[in-house]
């Protein structure tokens, strides 16, 4: 049976960095007989053109009906002006809630090739694989009540809620668990249990799960250490698991260890590991239309696609490889140029993956 990929390359530079990513990805349809069949449709500032609305109720029931999406990036000063109700990234917030995609897996993987590209020292970082895996569809940044408001003194006020049952924090606690079985067997989850009652029940539950899991060793860190430890010493992770606000600021601290954000993929699951999955970075407006946007964090989002979507780890294996086997060509887009290596603008660099995934 074939396999339904919406295609979805939104803004900016998301047109151009998803037609490497198809080049590649049917490549690998035709090498590995994937059986995968592509259609495209628009989402975000393309969608407002188009439909008038950043995600258009047919474009949601495709979404809904195909087996995993690929998407670029939405966004752009074009609509930033616009009504916030319709703007591009409510498209995007509404696709992921829709589709229950409460598993945000965003790898930071660090090409040995690029260790110099990192703000950290080479030694801090070269091997650097690490997964973090965040909640992405509750806690404080959907909880209610929320409200700013002005005291009868006069002053403003304002406050949020950050809410988690019991059921949010199992599920995604087996999604970290399931990737720390499958990668180096270790999951650091991480809460703020010494001050918030939601993370004393994060807490709780995770050690309920991990019974489960007796192959996996669990340990447990504050966020605030966390996040000083993410920077001292990134190596001591293999799998983190986290709420939704937390994953949001560590994970984009982690994406920085390896150099550029044109490199970073990530997956967006649902229970049925039905996944939408992109690149980490946004529309890139400051670049559009060059042709020099750095297609690799797309093509990279495919084989996360073929992994965990459609069990096809062969395939995914090797775009991996691919990619490494390009840069090993010393082939780079600006974003991780440096000195001794070729600079390549987005369509050079998405031939050179295809042809280094040919030759394999
Ligand atoms: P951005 O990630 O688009 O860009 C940040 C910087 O990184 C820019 O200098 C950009 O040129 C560079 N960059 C990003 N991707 C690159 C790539 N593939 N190759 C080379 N350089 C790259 O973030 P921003 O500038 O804060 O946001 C721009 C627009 O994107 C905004 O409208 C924002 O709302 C939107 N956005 C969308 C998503 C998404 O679709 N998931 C995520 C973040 C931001």
């Amino acid at each position: 049976m074939s396999k339904q990929i919406l295609i979805l390359p939104g803004d900016g530079i998301g047109p151009e960095i998803m037609a490497e990513a198809v080049k590649v990805l049917n490549l690998a349809n035709d090498k590995y007989t994937l059986g995968v069949e592509l259609s495209f449709d628009d989402l975000g500032g393309a969608a407002i053109d188009r439909y008038g609305v950043p995600l258009a109720d047919a474009t949601l029931a495709r979404a809904k009906a195909a087996d995993a999406i690929l998407l670029g990036a939405v966004g752009g000063p074009k609509w930033d002006a616009i009504d916030p109700a319709i703007r591009p990234e409510r498209g995007l917030l509404k696709i992921r809630s829709q589709l229950g995609l409460f598993g945000n897996l965003r790898p930071a993987i660090l090409y040995p090739q690029l260790a110099d590209a990192s703000s950290l020292k080479r030694e801090i970082v070269a091997g650097l694989d690490i997964l973090i895996v965040r909640e992405l569809t509750g806690g404080i940044y959907f909880g209610s009540p929320r409200e700013s408001k002005v005291l009868e003194n006069g002053e403003r006020m304002a406050y949020d809620t950050l809410p988690y049952s019991e059921s949010e924090i199992r599920r995604i606690a087996r999604v970290g668990f399931d990737m720390a079985r499958v990668r180096g067997k270790k999951l650091c989850s991480v809460d703020k249990a010494n001050v918030l009652a939601s993370s004393q029940l994060w807490r709780a539950v995770v050690i309920e799960v991990a019974k489960d899991y007796p192959d996996v060793e669990l340990s447990h860190m504050y966020v605030d250490n966390a996040a000083m430890q993410l920077v001292r010493a990134p190596k001591q992770f293999d799998v983190m698991v986290t709420d939704n606000m937390f994953g949001d600021i560590l994970s984009d601290e982690a994406s920085m260890l390896t150099g550029s954000i044109g490199m970073l993929p990530s997956a967006s699951l649902d229970a049925n590991n039905k996944g939408m999955y992109e690149p980490c970075h946004g529309s890139a407006p400051d670049i559009a239309g060059q042709g020099i946007a750095n297609p690799l964090a797309t093509i990279l989002s495919v084989s996360m696609m073929l992994r965990y979507s459609f069990n096809e780890a062969a395939a995914a294996d090797a775009i991996e490889l691919a990619v490494s086997n390009v840069l090993d060509q010393g082939l780079r887009t600006g974003d991780i140029h440096s000195a001794g290596t070729t600079k390549v603008g987005t369509t050079a660099m998405g031939d050179a993956v295809v042809e280094a995934l040919r030759s394999l």
